[in-house]
This record gives structure tokens, sequence and C-alpha cells, in this order.
């Protein structure tokens, strides 16, 4: 049985979004386009809306960037949020345009009098603040050459220090809006980092792991250090860092948070593995099917939390595709509809996509 129990923190506002408290392990992403190409940008925002994303994150690695930030945030839906390095200048400049939230690095942002003016600025503006601690941008690795001789728990216990002192520059300045995250390239330090953090404080934590990797991997890797914290009751907002397409990065949260029965989100999409008895292109049928329903903001609100079966023989296809809603099992160029586990009609192979979707937007 998994738990449930979250850990309790102070929820913060983004937006018209609510992170932490009782409310929902929420879903956010990054942009990969160039910010200053707003056309580019606001595509990729709206792809990453209808798949669901609740808040975007964009880069702002200049001040012609940090300039564009208005004219984006203005024909978004979501919250924005401005990723700042090195530069507190920008974090200036974005607050000024309007953005939800600022993201920080302390381990690059410079010294305690340029935090403080941004600080200042997210007060006047009542947006606030994450505090992004990087395990490969700490302060501490400034101090030392070469590669440090720290264990695992050295790495964590360093990263949650970090993260708990930049806390306090912003809650000496009776700044509370704010949120943390502490992510290395490998599970076991990001993990511990989190525990460590859950443990003495009550922010929020944004979870990921950085740099994951390529799809599978960085899912492989999320899904098993995010689940673990999840699982624990640790995390409130998580994003999973793909080399990919963002929209596989909300994908892949969602199915997380799925897994861990934290939220429902679009369908259960039952298809078979397919073996030597199945005479149709099932991995075609449901990838043609998946990308219909994750690429529509209403198909995808209307098929959430129902079970779709996609079998490839009419063999062991019924009998597994019981439990679904509806669905269809293949034979030669056609299959038998299947609703409530009851044989309703035959359908023909090419038919069955758009039975489907039709069935959805009937909902
Ligand atoms: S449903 Fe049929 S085709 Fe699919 S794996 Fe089972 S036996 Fe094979």
């Amino acid at each position: 049985m998994i738990s449930r129990k979250r850990r309790k923190t102070r929820t913060i506002r983004v937006g018209k979004l609510l992170i932490g408290g009782d409310n929902p392990v929420s879903v956010q992403s990054m942009c990969n386009t160039d910010t200053r190409d707003i056309r580019a940008t606001l595509r990729q925002i709206s792809e990453l809306e209808d798949a669901g994303c609740e808040i975007v994150r964009v880069a702002v690695p200049n001040m012609d960037a940090a300039q564009k930030l208005g004219a984006v945030k203005k024909r978004m839906k979501i919250p924005l949020v401005a990723d700042i390095h090195f530069d507190w200048r920008l974090a200036l400049e974005a607050v000024k345009q309007g953005v939800d939230k600022i993201r920080i690095n302390p381990g690059n942002i410079g010294d305690k009098s340029r935090v403080i003016e941004v600080v200042k600025a997210c007060k006047s503006a009542g947006i606030p603040i994450r505090i992004g601690v990087n395990s490969g941008s700490l302060k501490s690795l400034k101090k030392i050459t070469g590669k440090p001789k720290w264990t695992t728990g050295q790495w964590a216990e360093i990263m949650a220090k970090e993260a708990l002192d930049e806390v306090k520059v912003l809650e000496d300045m009776n700044f509370r809006d704010i949120v943390v995250s502490l992510k290395a390239d490998d599970i076991e330090r990001t993990i511990l980092a989190n525990k460590i953090f859950a443990g003495k404080s009550d922010i929020p934590l944004h979870l990921g792991v950085t740099e994951a990797g390529t799809f599978i991997s960085g899912a492989v890797k999320s899904a098993i250090g995010l689940g673990f914290l999840l699982k624990e009751g640790i995390g409130d907002t998580i994003r999973v860092s793909l080399t990919e397409n963002p929209v596989m990065e909300v994908r892949t949260a969602y199915e997380i948070l799925k897994s861990l029965v934290l939220r429902t989100y679009g369908p259960e999409i039952i298809s078979c593995p397919v073996c030597g008895r199945a005479e149709v292109n099932i991995e075609k049928v449901v990838k043609e099917i998946e990308k219909k329903i994750f690429s529509d903001k209403n198909l995808l609100k209307k098929s959430k939390g129902k079970k779709i079966a996609v079998m490839g023989c009419a063999v062991n296809g019924p009998g597994e595709a019981k439990e679904a809603d509806f669905g269809v099992c293949g034979g030669k160029g056609r299959g038998v509809w299947i609703e409530k586990g009851k044989q309703v009609k035959v359908l023909k192979e090419k038919d069955w996509i758009a039975e489907i979707i039709k069935k959805i937007a009937a909902m």
C-alpha cells in the first residue's frame, strides 16, 4: 500500500497555482527555445499547456531575453518562471516584466548584497523565489581545487546546508515565499539532500534529478529518485529533466505521479506487448492514439482515469481487456470492440483509432 501522507509545508502562491500545503504535487517543465524568439517560445509553452504542464520556466541568459519576458507572459495561461544564473540584474528585469516566480542559484548569483536586491524586488512584486541548489555549482566547490573527496553523505549535507544558508538570507528579510530544490545528477545525493532539508524546514520542495539524460535513462532515474521521495511524502512540485521535447517531461512526470496514485492524468492505456499471434501493428496504433490524446487538452480531460485497451489478438485480448472501460482486440484486418468487458461490435482495423477518439470526444 502506498502511503499518501505528505510532509507538512507552508503554501506558496505562484500566479494562480499553489505549491505545498495540501495542494496536489504540481508538474512543471522548462522550455528549450531561445527566449528571445517569442513565437517559438510561445509555441512550445502552448504545447506544454496542452499536455497539462502547470508551471513553465524559461532561460534568461541575457538582458535581451529578460526584456522579452513580458511579451511571453502576456500570451500564456500557466505561471511563468524566470531562470536566473550569474547576473542578478536579469532577475530585477524579469520581475519588472511581470514573471510569476524567480529561480536563482545561490552558487552563482554572487554576494549577499545582490541576493538582497533580488529579494527586495520580489517582495514588492509579491512573487516567490526558488532557491535552486545544484550539486555542480555549490559555493563550497569553489573553495577546493580538483575533484572533491566528499562522500555521498557529505555532498548531500553540503547541498542542504547551502540551501538553508540562502533561506536564512531571505527569511532575515522577512521573505517567506520560498521554494527550494536540491538537485544532483545521481539519485543518491538527490534523495539524501532532499531528506536532510525536509527534516529541517517547512519550505516546499521542487524535486528533480538534474541532467538526467535522454528519454529512457532520464525517465528511469527520475522515476526512481523522485518516486522514492514522493513515496515518503517529500516533494510538492516536480520537474523531470530530459534531453527531449519538454512535452515528454510533462508526460513522464504525470506517469510518475499516477503510479504513486498522487495525480490522475489522461487515460490508462492497456496495450499488450504483442507476440507472434498479432496480425495488427499494435505499436503503431497505440502510439497514434497516445499522440492524439496527449496533444489535445480536451481529449486528455475527457479520458482522465479511463482504461482503454488495445490488444493484439482475440486469444488473450478480450480476457486481458476485461477491466477496461472500452477498447479493441485485434484480428486480421479487423477487431472486436469491447465495452465494460462485453464484445459489442466488429470494427475494421482502419477505423480503430477514429473510433477510440470518437468515444473519448463523446464523453
Ligand atoms: S493479446 Fe494476443 S497478441 Fe497480444 S501479447 Fe497477448 S496473445 Fe500476444
